[in-house]
């Protein structure tokens, strides 16, 4: 596994000229992920994660309407081509039978699209052959960061019950989906394990957000500059150059318009989302840069 190590060492310069180079041969166009808006339970989150605004009672939770077969009927009208996916996010710490049952309500309108779920914790493997037999394309069980930095920022669970949850999920023959989050002060050597731990469950997808101090969240901000993610998105281009990159939330904070480009150049796959307020000039600059990447 040296090459991880190699690899994270790599300077930006000849980084970013391979992983260019890479997602030029290995990938065509962006694809999107449309994160639905909505909750399925509950507005808010019972873990108590310091890097995560969605387990505070603030404003952002409150104005998320209850999903419904409507709003992801409404969601699903939005996107086009199968190039396009859709993500349920629910913020809940673990699955639980109410949650599964929400979900086969759901599962009915999303026969004929790439429907992922990022939901939580699984009780056991039953868990993800319901969601895998309703017909749901995936799953996401971010890694957040790496066990030395999550052990100090949750408590509310522990970083191995996410191995067990990638391992289930696997077994089930559901896809699976993970990430991490940059900017929590992670070191070559988290990168390291949480590369490893990508590769080691063969993840179908690989997702990554950026630390932003929202919603109440009281933690230093800033702990990684824009050059720097460039660095980090092109070193997980090369270090898994055929598995889809999903740039998401936060990007705008980080590389804003001047990087945006040429992290498009590295990543295949971006977030998007409806009830972000899409006049906003940064999302309509993201599209024109698309557009002019030929994308
Ligand atoms: S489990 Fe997920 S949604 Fe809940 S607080 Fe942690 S990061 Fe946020």
């Amino acid at each position: 596994m040296d090459c991880f190590r190699e690899i994270l060492e790599m300077p930006s310069d000849i980084a970013l000229k391979l992983a260019i180079q890479i997602r030029k041969s290995n990938f065509l166009g962006m694809r999107q992920i449309r994160v639905v808006s909505g909750y399925l339970l509950s507005s808010k989150c019972s873990a108590d994660c310091k890097f995560c605004g969605w387990n505070r009672a603030v404003v952002p939770c409150e104005e998320r309407p209850k999903l419904n077969v409507s709003i992801l009927n409404a969601e699903l009208a939005e996107i086009g081509d199968q190039s396009q996916g859709l993500e349920i996010i629910n913020n809940t710490q673990r699955i639980d039978g109410r949650l599964l049952e929400e979900l086969q309500k759901l599962s009915f309108s999303c026969q004929q699209a790439r429907v992922g779920l990022n939901i939580g914790l699984p009780r056991d493997i039953d868990d993800f052959l319901f969601l895998r037999d309703f017909g749901f394309a995936y799953y996401v069980n971010d890694l957040e960061t790496a066990p030395r930095i999550f052990g100090k920022m949750v408590k509310s669970h522990d970083w191995a019950e996410k191995l067990v949850a990638m391992d289930l999920c696997k077994k089930a023959g559901l896809s699976l989906h993970s990430g991490f989050i940059l900017g929590l002060g992670e070191e070559n050597p988290d990168l390291e394990i949480v590369f490893q731990k990508l590769k080691q469950f063969q993840v179908d997808g690989i997702v990554i957000n950026f630390f932003t101090p929202v919603h109440g969240v009281d933690l230093p901000a800033g702990l990684i500059s824009p050059l720097e993610v460039l660095r980090r998105l092109a070193q997980l281009r090369i270090a898994f150059p055929n598995t889809p990159l999903v740039l998401g939330g936060g990007r705008k904070s980080y590389l804003g318009e001047g990087l945006i480009r040429i992290a498009f150049q590295i990543v295949d796959t971006i977030y998007t989302r409806s009830f972000l307020n899409h006049g906003n000039p940064y999302w309509l600059r993201e599209g024109e840069i698309l557009e002019d990447l030929g994308y």
